[in-house]
């Protein structure tokens, strides 16, 4: 099928603010390409500004200055002049389009752009590598505008630079599908069960197109293919822990270091992917190499905990030190440095059976049989079953003395419920001596210009939860605090390729910032307390009629986290609930 239908369809969803119509505009596109499965397979990951599913590690997203050079020398127009436009318009879509419309050269032949023609140049540009592939890009993204109709343009000079920015992400395609296969958008949560299982947006829409609900049922845990971790929800005592998820849990320290769910192959080989589900094999090859060779012939997949330690003494460090891991140079050297153990604290594949629909209680019982007793890098999580509240209070203290950041408290009955925050997990953090008592994850969507002592940088940054259900970012607070003064010098800098004219469609927000963001970078941030407030958006209406939720004196916490993308942010649900517990406290306490 040509492209060209497909920049139309975008061009009607960038339109609409809408949710559901644009959930209705998508679920036509995927309607019209139900006979061309191949199509539907790469549209489902164009419409989300990607290739391929994420831990594969394709990654698009050509310079600035590549992307206006082959403008230029696809449309015969100067670069000098494409430059110039390029500042006035603000946007590569909209130059693209432009050039194209106005090309200086036609070319002899035109041949229509179809779908499989875009996405397999866009793949070429995206795996270009090496001495020429600077050259590949140029002339490959030069040959696609060449081709293209001035609105194919826009799109695909976007997708090119990582910048599509429809507004929509994978639940909103996930929508979209259920709506157009499954017959109605209420068995969302049917597809949302496979993706969290199998995450490969492609896969899925292939398979839902062909085979509707048979097809799904075929979607099966996979040795190679990152599951999406189970999440904790937050308490702040054990009393309400044990109400919660008792009369009995599972208690386990709760190490700070980074996710990593390690897959085992038979031959040997193995996979480690990050709570993103990036592929982290890399930076680790220590780790790798323990679990290969201690499980040698068996096929597992395990969800754990790498911590840093001292060489020395063996303790454990804090988490900044593992970052000193996270490079890509000098790996040897950081090895050695920064040693690390990783504690291992579910099985959720063994053998060629997935365990996730096995009760936890289950699935120690054979983590315990197959982990080594005595091992430096490989290590079962400390846990105890504690079932009163005074033992789960004595084993949080032993944690934090042990150097742990508190512990997480599991129903022994439940399944692994991947990608879901429920309250099978429930954690139990150190108190951080404000009424807030834990930091929240917030993403970065705007920035407002620096005055007097802060002038040319940015004197503070918009910030907003995720609302995983409309899939949409609400404000919460602007944080200026907590900053040293390196870092806030860089801030433009570091924020810079973020930078978008007008507001991201994912973004609701009061406020004008002066800067847009889009919604892609996530920064830990501690605040006094969550009070009703008239201008931001978050919990708009839910609290009190005309009244949203802010956090009150928000800092940063020197946390950049990098290790979450904009969509595993704190989600409004949260902040509601923590909102609710701050006034439970008040009332306690008065
Ligand atoms: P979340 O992952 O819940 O969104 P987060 O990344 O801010 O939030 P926390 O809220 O502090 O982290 O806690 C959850 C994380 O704790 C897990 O993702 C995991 O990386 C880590 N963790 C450490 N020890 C354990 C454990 N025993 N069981 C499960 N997770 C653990």
């Amino acid at each position: 099928m040509r492209f060209l239908k497909v920049a139309e369809y975008y061009r009607k969803i960038e339109e609409t603010s809408g949710r559901l119509e644009m959930i209705s505009l998508l679920k036509n596109l995927f309607l019209e390409l139900k006979d061309s499965p191949e199509d539907l397979e790469k549209v489902a990951y164009l419409t989300i500004g990607k290739l391929r599913p994420d831990y594969e590690g394709v990654e698009l997203g050509i310079g600035e200055k590549l992307a206006l050079k082959a403008i230029s020398l696809s449309t015969g127009i100067k670069e000098s002049r494409i430059n110039s436009e390029y500042k006035k318009l603000g946007d590569v879509g909209i130059l693209a389009e432009w050039a194209v419309k106005n090309r200086a050269i036609t070319p002899f032949v035109m041949e229509e752009l179809t779908i499989s023609r875009v996405y397999r140049d866009l793949l070429r540009i995206a795996k270009a590598s090496g001495q020429s592939s600077q050259d590949v890009k140029i002339r490959t993204f030069a040959g696609l505008l060449s081709d293209a109709e001035p609105i194919e343009a826009r799109y695909i000079a976007r997708i090119v630079m990582g910048k599509l920015r429809l507004g929509i992400q994978d639940m909103t395609v996930l929508d979209a599908l259920a709506e157009a296969f499954l017959g109605s958008r209420s068995r969302r949560l049917l597809l949302e069960q496979k993706y969290n299982i199998y995450p490969d947006i492609g896969r899925i829409a292939r398979v839902v197109a062909e085979e509707g609900d048979a097809g799904l049922g075929k979607i099966e845990v996979r040795l190679g293919v990152p599951i999406r971790p189970m999440l904790a929800q937050r308490l702040k005592s054990a009393k309400e822990i044990l109400e919660k998820a008792g009369p009995r849990v599972i208690a386990e320290y709760k190490y700070d270091g980074e996710r990593m769910q390690i897959h085992i192959h038979r031959d040997g080989m193995v996979e480690i992917f990050s709570r993103r589900l990036e592929n982290i094999t890399n930076p680790y090859p220590d780790v790798a190499e323990a679990f290969s060779r201690y499980f040698s012939g068996r096929e597992a997949i395990f969800d754990s905990e790498t911590v840093a330690v001292n060489p020395n003494t063996g303790e454990i460090l804090p988490f900044q030190e593992l970052m000193h891991r996270r490079r890509k140079y000098g790996i040897e050297k950081a090895m050695e440095e920064y040693p690390t153990t990783t504690y291992v604290f579910d099985v959720l594949y063994l053998d060629g059976r997935s365990l996730i629909d096995v009760p936890l209680e289950e699935r120690r019982k054979m983590l315990e049989k197959i982990l080594p007793r005595k091992h430096d890098l490989i290590k079962e999580v400390t846990y105890r079953i504690v079932e009163d509240e005074e033992s789960l209070e004595q084993f949080f203290e032993e944690a934090v003395e042990y150097g742990t950041e508190g512990v997480m408290a599991k129903d022994p009955r439940s399944i692994y419920q991947a990608g879901i925050r429920g309250w099978s997990w429930i954690k139990l953090k150190r108190s951080y001596m404000s009424k807030m008592v834990e930091p929240v994850d917030l993403v970065v969507v705007g920035a407002f210009a620096g005055k007097g002592k802060r002038a040319g940088t940015y004197g503070a940054l918009l910030m907003a939860v995720y609302d995983p259900k409309t899939d949409r970012y609400k404000t919460v607070c602007k944080m200026g605090s907590g900053f040293t003064d390196e870092e806030l010098a860089s801030l433009p800098e570091r924020l810079k390729e973020y930078r978008i004219q007008f507001r991201d469609p994912s973004v609701e927000s009061k406020l004008e910032a002066d800067v847009w963001l889009e919604p892609a970078i996530v920064l830990e941030v501690i605040g006094d307390e969550i009070t009703l407030s008239p201008v931001h958006t978050c919990a708009w209406g839910v609290v009190r009629r005309n009244s949203g939720l802010a956090i009150r004196f928000p800092r940063f916490t020197g946390r950049w986290r990098d290790d979450k993308g904009p969509e595993d942010a704190t989600t409004e649900e949260e902040i509601i609930s923590m909102y609710k517990a701050q006034l439970t406290k008040v009332v306690e306490e008065s």
